[in-house]
């Protein structure tokens, strides 16, 4: 294909809120796209609406997708930089006579959508001031009136397209609400702020978008959209509306679901590898025999919208946690470490003695990956490893039993001084001479170590924890007070 001719996407995202999991989801299928095909995947910044952008917001959606590794291509368009290409774009549309000024007033509109609302009309606008004569508008200005600028959709406008998720689509012009708002209220003279349908495709064009990939709440924007497209004589981008992700009871996911920001996942403990992989999923079914745990990049090689499906998604928060877990599985010790390093410092852990040995570190990461589903359970679980646990209930039952504290003392005195690296066989042989010696079978001491070590009966391998702990110097003062506990 030629350059020209190569797929470009954007993600347009609203910098009015952190990245939501929505937009992200948007984002994924833009850049698989892009990818799959060799194409380019762009970035918009639409921060039209002044008063609800914040560049904390922009910050947050930038360092989201980043996380994600969805990188994009080129510097990020910033929307608000772009008001004189899309006040031209309205200037032309007045000349060309597809848009007008309107005067109605706020109160006069409110009272036409009352008596649409009493009669149980669909709200539209009347189109009232459609086709004023020049005196009625000079009426109007010397009236002191403000205008809003109107694009004009006639009622028996079709508009058809063939999406690539939905198929041939149809809108009937007199489905869209009359008369559209292209820029806001402003003096006759002047052309106010220009609106979200306008202003996208007037950016769209410029950035020579070839397709626009995004969520199915926007159908109703694209039969405009197609409209304004047609009025300023460009030519229209291919559609894909992707399905709306649902939550449990199968409505739009939304805030009062909890969890929905990308940065809020971040924080609860998932990889941006699951993360991407299941929202690859909410929407897209993988081709037979690909399973469903793959990278960014192998979808990417077979990504295709024939395979988005036109039902929404439903959030299954099971699989996301399988996924999750799979990865944490299948990281190794050294990616893992890097992962829990921040989150272990920030509880003031593993930065002195030989916690903060990186070899330490990785034996920890290891021991503990088989039983993660969350990075936060790297935390939780590595808590004995770190601080002196205080013994739980059954811990101090299982201490109190019979041989128990004999054992224990048994082990300590065996113990070798230092902290040496204690090897797997030694740790054997010295549990086996220890229990002998104190006359109780192997199970009772290894049972009562946990319960020394950890505080707790439940933990990961008992030899491996061990071993840390002896390295850390931690095993003799741990089992010294569970010997000499009253
Ligand atoms: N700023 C719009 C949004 O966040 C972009 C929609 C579009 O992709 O055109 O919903």
């Amino acid at each position: 294909m030629a350059v020209a001719d190569r797929v470009r996407v954007r993600l347009a995202p609203s910098p009015t809120g952190t990245l939501h999991i929505g937009t992200a989801r948007t984002a994924v299928f833009n850049w698989l796209y892009a990818r799959h095909l060799g194409g380019s995947f762009l970035l918009r910044i639409e921060d039209t609406d002044r008063e609800r952008s914040r560049p904390e917001y922009t910050a947050n959606i930038l360092e989201g997708l980043r996380w994600l590794g969805l990188d994009w291509d080129g510097a990020p368009i910033i929307q608000s930089e772009r008001i004189e290409a899309h006040r031209a774009a309205i200037a032309q549309l007045l000349a060309s006579g597809h848009a007008y000024r309107c005067y109605a007033s706020e109160p006069e509109i409110a009272e036409m959508r009352e008596r649409q609302q009493a009669a149980n009309r669909a709200p539209r606008y009347d189109n009232r001031h459609r086709d004023l004569s020049p005196e009625q508008e000079q009426s109007f200005i010397a009236e002191g009136r403000q205008a809003v600028i109107r694009f004009r959709i006639d009622d028996d406008d079709v508009i058809t397209w063939q999406d690539l998720v939905r198929g041939e689509m149809r809108w009937a012009g007199s489905d869209l609400g009359g008369d559209m708002v292209i820029a806001r209220r402003a003096p006759a003279d002047q052309i106010g702020d220009p609106l979200y349908n306008l202003v996208v495709v007037v950016d769209d064009a410029a950035m020579a978008i070839s397709h626009v990939i995004r969520g199915e709440d926007h159908i109703a924007n694209t039969a405009k959209q197609l409209l304004l497209y047609e009025a300023l004589g460009h030519t229209p981008p291919v559609f894909a509306h992707t399905p709306l992700i649902l939550n449990q009871e199968g409505k739009k996911l939304s805030k009062r679901d909890g969890v929905t920001s990308i940065s809020d996942f971040q924080a609860m403990g998932y990889c941006a590898e699951a993360l991407v992989n299941y929202m690859t999923l909410l929407g897209w079914s993988p081709p037979e025999g690909m399973g469903e745990r793959f990278s960014l990049e192998q979808a990417a090689a077979v990504f295709g919208f024939e395979r988005v499906n036109r039902a929404g998604a439903r959030f299954d928060w099971d699989k996301l946690n399988w996924l999750n877990a799979q990865v944490l599985h299948g990281l190794g010790a050294e990616p893992l470490r890097q992962l829990l390093l921040p989150l272990w410092a920030a509880r003031g852990w593993g930065s002195a003695g030989a916690t903060a040995d990186p070899d330490w570190q990785r034996q920890l990461c290891e021991l503990l990956a088989p039983s993660l589903t969350l990075l936060a359970d790297g935390v939780e679980q590595a808590t004995p490893l770190f601080t002196r646990p205080d013994p739980d209930a059954a811990a101090l039952a299982q201490l109190a039993s019979d041989g128990a504290r004999p054992a224990v003392a048994a082990l300590l005195a065996l113990l070798p001084e230092g902290c040496e690296e204690l090897s797997v066989e030694q740790a054997q042989a010295l549990l086996a001479q220890a229990a002998s010696q104190a006359g109780v079978k192997k199970g009772v001491l290894m049972k009562s170590l946990r319960a020394a070590l950890l505080g707790s009966l439940q933990g990961p391998d008992l030899v491996t924890t061990w071993r840390l702990l002896h390295r850390s110097g931690e095993d003799r003062p741990r089992l010294q007070s569970s010997s000499t506990m009253p």
